[in-house]
């Protein structure tokens, strides 16, 4: 039997592994530069006994990291969470304005269900007039 980490010193290496890849991903200025700006609106829905739903906003600025990578709300979720870059790429590359969409938790845990979590997203992106940086 693999001996678990404790809770802190889980969270304490996730943490690191987050920010390291927030990093790596850049800013949102240098990896989108006609992007002005992104609004996401999530509900996530966690399936359990009493189901969770909670509203979140997430304003993204120029000087925002690249990564939308969402974390999943269920704390002995392993690898999961939402990851809204491939939805932002291709809105970015059609010049998309506004998108509706949903997603499920791929983690795994030893005590959590195949659809422990998803979430449904509206995501708005302004851009910069054309031809002007
Ligand atoms: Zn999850």
């Amino acid at each position: 039997m693999v001996r678990k980490k404790s809770a802190a010193a889980q969270k304490y290496i996730d943490d690191q592994k987050r920010n390291q890849e927030k990093l790596a991903a850049g800013l949102v200025s240098e990896k989108y530069p006609q992007v002005s700006g992104m609004v996401f609106r999530m509900t996530y829905y966690q399936e359990l006994a009493n189901p969770v739903l909670m509203l979140r906003t997430v304003n993204v600025f120029p000087s925002s990291p690249a990564y939308f990578h969402m974390k999943c709300m269920s704390k002995e979720c392993d690898d999961g969470g939402f990851d809204l870059t491939r939805v932002i790429n291709g809105m970015v590359r059609h010049r998309k304005k506004s998108v509706k969409g949903g997603m499920t938790c791929k983690g795994t845990g030893e005590t959590l269900d195949k659809n422990h979590a998803s979430i449904s997203y509206e995501i708005k992106i302004r851009y910069r007039a054309r031809g002007k940086r």
